[in-house]
Parts: C-alpha cells; structure tokens; sequence
C-alpha cells in the first residue's frame, strides 16, 4: 500500500490535502471522491489499485495528438472522481465504486503494460490523481522500465502533490472545463484556480501538455469563455494543443447535444491564439496537423486512421514538417519533447 501522507493526521481527526475540498475525514467515512477516508482510525484506501478498466486504445483516443501520433498507449481506469460534473461521460465509475475490479499491484499492472508492447501507460477514463498513492507507486515503476507514462486528469488537485505527480509524467491531457470560478465550483465541484495550476506546473515541468474543453450545451457553449481558455494556454505557450469537444447528454444533464457549427466557430476563435486547436466528437470533421509555416498537413488524421506522412524524424526524435523542413512540436519518440529534448 502507498505513502499514505497526503492524508493528514489533525490530532483526534484526518483531514485529505490532496485536493482543494481538504476533506475532513471522520472515522468509516470516505471523502467527497468517494476512494479516500479513515477506518478504525487510521488513513484507508480501499481501492488501491482496484481497476474499472483496462484497454489498449490509439493515443488519439486520450486525447493526445502530438504526442508519439499513431501509436497505441496500454490504457487504465480507476473508481471515483473528486468533481461532481452533471454532464459526466464516464460517470458509471466516477460517480460509484461498483465497478471497481479486485486489486492489480502496480509491479503486476505494469509487466501487463510492457507486455502489451505499445512502449506506454496512460492513466485515463475516470479521476486517476485521487489514487495518487497507486499513481506515484506504478508510475516509479513505469519509469523503471522504459515505458512513458501518460495522464489523462481534470487536473484538480493541489500544488505540493500536483509536483509530485509530474515529475513521473512524460505527457497529459488535462481538462479546462471552463473559465467561469463560479460554474467551477458551483457546478462542477472543483476549483478553476487549482486547475490553471496544474496546467502551468504541466507544462513548467517538460511534461507533454494537452488541454481539452468539453463544450457543453446550456454550460460553457460561449466564445467568451472559449477565448479565455485559449489566452491562457497561449501565455503558456502557443504550441499547446487544444481540443475542443462536442458534448452528448449524459448522466443528470439533458441539455441538446453541442450544435457541431458552434464547436468549429470556437476552434476559429482559439485560433487566433493557439496553433493547434483540434475538434472531437463531430464525425467528418478535418482534424489534421498543418504546419505553421508552409500549411502543409503534418499528420492526417480520419477518426482514429493516422497518416504520418508528412511529418519527417531526424535521428534525434525531432519531429518536423516534410514539405519545408520547420520543426514541430510533436513528440515522435518515447519521453521526449521535440522541441526541447
Ligand atoms: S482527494 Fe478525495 S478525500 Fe481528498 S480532499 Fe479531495 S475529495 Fe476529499
Ligand atoms: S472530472 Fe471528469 S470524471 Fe470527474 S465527474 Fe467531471 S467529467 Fe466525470
């Protein structure tokens, strides 16, 4: 079982600091995530490495379009989420335990990984950062052996742990849910400001960042909110792909599906800022990777059929444009970023 340490000891109670809601954790009660809590007195994590999922799926499916394009990443989910969002998509292990398998160790998951031959792991489909403690044990062990480890998170949870998380990650895609503090936290039970956080501290720590926004009728469907989001992944840096995804009603939400002319009006928009914004869920809709420079498409994409013609590696793992030859930030190899490493 993991370092239990992100749940502290209070003197007569524990409180979680993993995450902004700092659970108070009274005895036989689980916090707000549902995974984390105290029984007979001490810290518990019933559901350490008890898994809902497990896949191999395109990377693009995370998703994650310039990192390693085309390849296929070893895919696992857990139970439980700290976010409480109406319009969940995963929300049969999210929001319940149900699902939840027997215990995986991580030294088993992980030989499970590397046999899989994809070179990768992706911790996805529901909250991965609330089994922080599994996390930082498999990804340790990821690192061991030579395969990328890939996180898939709403991003949601505080600095000191956020670190820790990062620095065994090579790539992520994290959740920008919407600008708006107050539908943050009103709607979705998290917190904007923790989230931006995580975003800058990705990104500052070399770890291949992705951001997505679900477009949600009735929610966020407001270029406003859109250009926000694209102003401040831009200030972090102009490469950062965005995707911009069509919403289906789900769960307690049952507001219209996102209207397919609205999502390609906010890629338009993001634009302006960002030179990769990417749009999903919206069947027939070009999603290639154009170079910057000369236009050319770098990587093709006809839903998850990749053509990487025209994008040429040099021996270093540099990814570039093959029709002008301008580098791409595009991590071609395992673990590092084109651009940088
Ligand atoms: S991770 Fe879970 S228990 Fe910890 S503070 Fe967040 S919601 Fe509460
Ligand atoms: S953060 Fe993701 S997994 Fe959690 S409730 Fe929201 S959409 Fe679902």
């Amino acid at each position: 079982m993991g370092d239990m340490r992100f749940i502290r000891d209070m003197g007569g109670s524990y409180r979680c600091e993993l995450c902004p809601h700092r659970c108070v954790l009274a005895d036989g009660r689980s916090g707000v995530c549902r995974v984390r809590g105290v029984r007979d007195g001490l810290p518990s994590l019933p559901f350490y490495g008890r898994l809902s999922a497990i896949a191999v799926d395109p990377i693009e499916k995370k998703p994650l379009y310039h990192f390693r394009p085309g390849s296929s990443v070893f895919s696992v989910g857990f139970v439980g989420c700290n976010l409480r969002c109406p319009f969940c998509q995963n929300w049969e292990i999210s929001q319940s335990t149900d699902a939840a398998g027997p215990s995986v160790a991580p030294a088993e998951l992980i030989g499970q990984a590397v046999s899989s031959g994809t070179g990768a792991i992706a911790f996805t489909y529901s909250e991965p950062l609330v089994h922080i403690e599994y996390l930082l044990d498999a990804m340790a062990l990821a690192r061991k052996a030579g395969i990328a480890v890939v996180l898939v998170t709403n991003g949601c949870i505080l600095e000191e742990p956020a670190r820790e998380v990062l620095a065994l990650c090579d790539a992520a895609n994290i959740d920008l849910k919407t600008w708006d503090e107050d539908a943050y936290r009103n709607t979705l039970g998290g917190d904007a400001a923790s989230v931006r956080r995580f975003i800058e501290l990705a990104v500052s720590s070399g770890v291949h960042t992705e951001a997505t926004t679900l477009v949600v009728t009735g929610f966020n469907d407001d270029e406003a909110q859109i250009r926000l989001c694209a102003d401040f992944l831009s200030s972090l840096s102009a490469d950062i792909p965005y995707h911009l995804s069509a919403y289906r009603p789900e769960y307690r939400y049952r507001e219209a599906p996102t209207d397919p002319r609205l999502i390609v009006r906010f890629a338009a928009a993001a634009r302006e800022k960002l030179n990769y914004v990417y749009v999903g869920n919206i069947p027939g809709e070009a999603n290639d990777t154009r170079c910057p420079a000369c236009g050319a498409v770098a990587v093709s994409r006809r839903g998850y059929l990749i053509d990487l013609l025209g994008l040429s590696v040099d021996e270093k793992g540099a990814a570039h444009c093959a029709a002008c030859g301008s580098p791409l930030p595009i991590v071609a190899r395992t673990g590092a970023t084109a651009e940088a490493r």
